[in-house]
């Protein structure tokens, strides 16, 4: 994909993402926040991170927030709050990036996959069903591309079976299901303030909510060494994991604007949504009735989908694909999984609709900070594009 490649009519091409865009209209606020913590000469787990975990909290609708240094940390935490280790089963779906997978191996633990529902590319719940086995130790369910899994049926089906829930939401920051917000519903979860969520730091940062004050303590413990007091390591799992004073003081800066920018995504997410209902056979994965989309990512279907992508750029879109390749087709897991000398992961036709949407999704690009004349661009480039 090339990053400068321009369109026939010299315009520079239309981005996935663009951050300088993004923090150009909070400049002198992020300077400010900046100063604030250099002069502060408080660097690691201060007033900052306190005031953000307070602030992220009651957005998540928990009544604990822990800062973490990443989303992937915080998936990890969470599954060692839980005290899952070496061998224990953790069910997640395939399509979500892996970032769940990598947390779930990285502890040892084992990741038994779930396949989607081919309509909404989330968590499929008849599979889930079937898949609550006796020593399934958690779900992690992702809320994908800005909307919530079904989490009441999921959580109905979870308690039955005496399994605790995870949600990652790190592509849900304020999306909700009949107005509960993502994060306020499973037993924990899950964010990332990478810098292109829908809530993004200016480096790296994540959360794990909760409202368990046993968890939230067993959280503030792990993300330090194990810690409880300093330098005493009391519990097996402990990491260095914390979010700094200076990404949380930007989050800071940020958290006000988030409702108005995910109102921005879901603007340019509609006009791209009516281009695609007047294109035969054009599709993108059905929004849940009760779920508030945040258009993380405006993900659609195309039957030829690199065609398309080839004929977008040349018209000077960018696209991209979240995501190309199933978790369980992975070589990296597949090796990780042999060196914990687990049973192999599935082989290919395990996971019909995981595969299928692998294969024909694309994104557009879908952010708060495109211009009204690039949304244009994009639509029009999609209507003589897709053929
Ligand atoms: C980005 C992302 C993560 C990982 O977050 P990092 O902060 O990059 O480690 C986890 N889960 C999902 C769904 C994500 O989109």
């Amino acid at each position: 994909m090339s990053y400068t490649s321009s369109s026939p009519d010299g315009l520079p091409p239309v981005q996935m993402n663009n951050l300088k865009r993004a923090h150009a209209p909070l400049q002198a606020e992020l300077k400010a926040a900046a100063a604030r913590v250099i002069d502060s000469g408080w660097t690691i787990l201060g007033p900052e991170v306190e005031a953000f975990e307070q602030a992220w909290a009651s957005q998540a609708g928990a009544a604990f927030c822990v800062g973490v240094a990443s989303g992937s940390d915080a998936l990890q935490l969470a599954l060692r709050a839980l005290d899952i280790g070496p061998g224990d089963a953790v069910l997640t779906v395939a399509n979500a990036g892996g970032y769940a997978t990598q947390a779930i191996l990285a502890i040892g633990a084992r990741p038994l996959f779930v396949d989607i529902d081919g309509d909404s590319l989330l968590l499929d719940l008849e599979a889930l069903r079937a898949a609550l086995s006796p020593g399934v130790r958690a779900l992690v369910v992702t809320h994908l591309y800005g909307r919530m899994a079904a989490m009441p049926d999921i959580l109905a089906l979870c308690r039955a079976a005496g399994v605790p829930v995870i949600e990652d939401a790190a592509q849900a920051h304020g999306a909700a299901w009949e107005g509960r917000p993502a994060g306020g519903w499973g037993d924990l979860s899950c964010f990332s303030f990478y810098p292109t969520k829908n809530l993004g730091a200016l480096g790296d940062g994540g959360a794990v909510c909760c409202s368990d004050p046993a968890l939230a303590t067993r959280l503030r413990q792990l993300r330090q060494y194990g810690w409880q007091p300093k330098y005493h390591v009391q519990l097996p799992g402990g990491m260095n994991s914390r979010l700094d004073e200076m990404q949380a003081a930007f989050l800071r800066v940020l958290l006000p604007s988030l409702e108005a920018a995910n109102t921005a995504r879901r603007q340019v997410a509609d006009r791209y949504l009516a281009v695609l209902g007047s294109l035969p056979g054009g599709t993108r994965p059905v929004r849940p009735a009760a779920a508030l989309d945040v258009a993380h990512l405006f993900v659609l279907r195309h039957p030829d989908r690199d065609g398309l992508r080839a004929r977008l750029l040349a018209r000077g879109i960018q696209s991209d694909v979240h995501y190309p390749c199933a978790d369980h087709l992975q070589p990296g897991f597949a090796r990780r999984v042999a060196q914990l000398g687990q049973a192999p992961l599935p082989p290919a036709g395990a996971l019909p609709h995981t595969e299928s949407a692998c294969a024909g999704i694309l994104s557009l690009p879908c952010h708060p900070w495109l211009e009204t004349g690039e949304v244009a661009r994009v639509s029009d480039a999609l209507r003589e594009a897709w053929q």
